[in-house]
């Protein structure tokens, strides 16, 4: 039996899951799912696939056309020197992705550095791997960014990879194009992988750039680059995602744990993507000229009814508000929660019915934050909001 599996924490959200479910009317604001419906291009594109009975065994690594639009589309929008289709596979989702990596790339013990906080699945599917997440602080100061000699510091004769994520879930702070490069020199001199988790690649407000770390100098070779369509195309119950990845052998790892988890992806699904990739893009802009409107609304509202317990500055993406706790806010008496942020979580699930994730199933860096989706509908957001206004009045 994989004993070690036993030492692998499933994460907090999870039970805040559960504790909403005993809650009536809830605000899910914990969740990390859009309110948008997939594009008309993709259910269409399904339907066709249902009806022409597309329901057989597909090559393992994804279906060649899905594969074609793939390779194009990272070397338009993300300027990856993808040589061939060969490079791209698909995957049941991001977390998929990640898991195939973690297994393919990692040795017992090998250190991965990863920024604090994190989405948590990152750090599970490194343990997944008997691999050993190293916590690197991101700080709020620098938009929730890495101090790079911090991170250079992390770095030790057992690092395999470094992992980073931008746009971040949970804090939406962006890597700068310099940062990215800073890393993969880093990365470089040290003969290190990088992973670089895209999920929110398309959820940018104002006019800030996304970089793909695989599109900059020659770490090309050792880049392993995440990507999903959950986000940009609001699929994230159809569970599809790819990587791309230059390195023949860990490819050919990579193809046998895909192999052997899945045989092959979802076919309907794939056909979706294809429907996807095919269709107009308009939806993606839709969705962030939308998510921008809501980060706008949401921080607006913290601001004026948040009564200063909570607050925070809007992200430059992703589409979460990860919010700092009042160091002079107090659990209510009788309180057992473990920490302050699960304090404050089970205070505003409890008193207000609204979902939210502590900041410290994130790493320790997030204690003291709570984390609010905001891809919710308006309507959900403002219902929110008022409650949360109630809340800390009636303190
Ligand atoms: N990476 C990050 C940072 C995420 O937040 C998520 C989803 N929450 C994913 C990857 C993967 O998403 P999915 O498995 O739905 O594609």
């Amino acid at each position: 039996m994989g004993r070690y599996l036993d030492a692998v924490p499933f994460s907090g959200i999870i039970r805040i899951r559960d504790m909403m479910y005993s809650v009536k009317d809830p605000f899910r604001l914990d969740q990390g799912d859009v309110s948008f419906e997939a594009p008309e291009s993709v259910k269409e594109a399904m339907r066709r696939a249902i009806d022409d009975d597309k329901t057989h065994y597909l090559q393992t690594t994804g279906v060649p056309r899905l594969l074609e639009l793939l390779a194009a589309k990272l070397r338009r929008q993300n300027c990856i020197p993808i040589d061939s289709p060969d490079e791209v596979m698909v995957t049941t989702g991001g977390i998929h992705g990640l898991y195939i990596v973690c297994q393919a790339l990692l040795e017992p013990g090998d250190e991965v550095v990863v920024p604090d906080p994190e989405w948590p699945p990152c750090m599970g599917n490194i343990r997944s791997a008997q691999g050993v997440p190293v916590a690197c602080p991101l700080h709020e100061r620098l938009g929730w960014r890495p101090d790079l000699d911090e991170l250079a510091a992390k770095i030790t004769p057992r690092t395999r990879a470094i992992y980073i994520n931008s746009p971040h879930n949970p804090t939406g702070g962006v890597l700068t194009r310099a940062d990215i490069e800073a890393i993969c020199a880093l990365a470089d001199r040290h003969g290190l992988w990088l992973i670089s988790d895209e999920a929110y690649e398309d959820v940018l407000y104002d006019g800030v750039e996304h970089v793909s770390a695989a599109s900059l100098g020659d770490l090309n070779s050792r880049t392993v680059s995440v990507f999903t369509f959950s986000k940009t195309y609001a699929m994230t119950g159809l569970r599809l995602g790819y990587v791309a990845v230059h390195d023949e052998k860990l490819r050919d790892r990579m193809k046998k744990v895909l192999f052997y988890t899945a045989s092959n992806v979802t076919s309907i699904v794939q056909y979706g993507g294809i429907g996807a990739l095919e269709g107009s893009q308009a939806p993606v802009e839709a969705f962030r000229r939308e998510l921008q409107a809501r980060r706008d609304l949401f921080y607006d509202g913290i601001r004026r009814r948040a009564a200063g317990v909570l607050s925070g500055t809007p992200p430059a993406g992703a589409f979460y508000a990860f919010l700092r706790i009042d160091p002079a806010w107090r659990p209510s008496e009788g309180s057992d929660a473990s920490s302050r942020s699960w304090a404050m979580t089970e205070y505003l699930i409890s008193r207000g019915r609204i979902g939210c994730v502590p900041g410290v199933d994130f790493g320790a860096n997030g204690e003291d934050y709570v984390r609010f989706c905001f891809a919710r509908d308006r309507k959900e957001l403002e219902g929110a909001l008022e409650s949360l206004e109630d809340v800390f009045r009636e303190r």
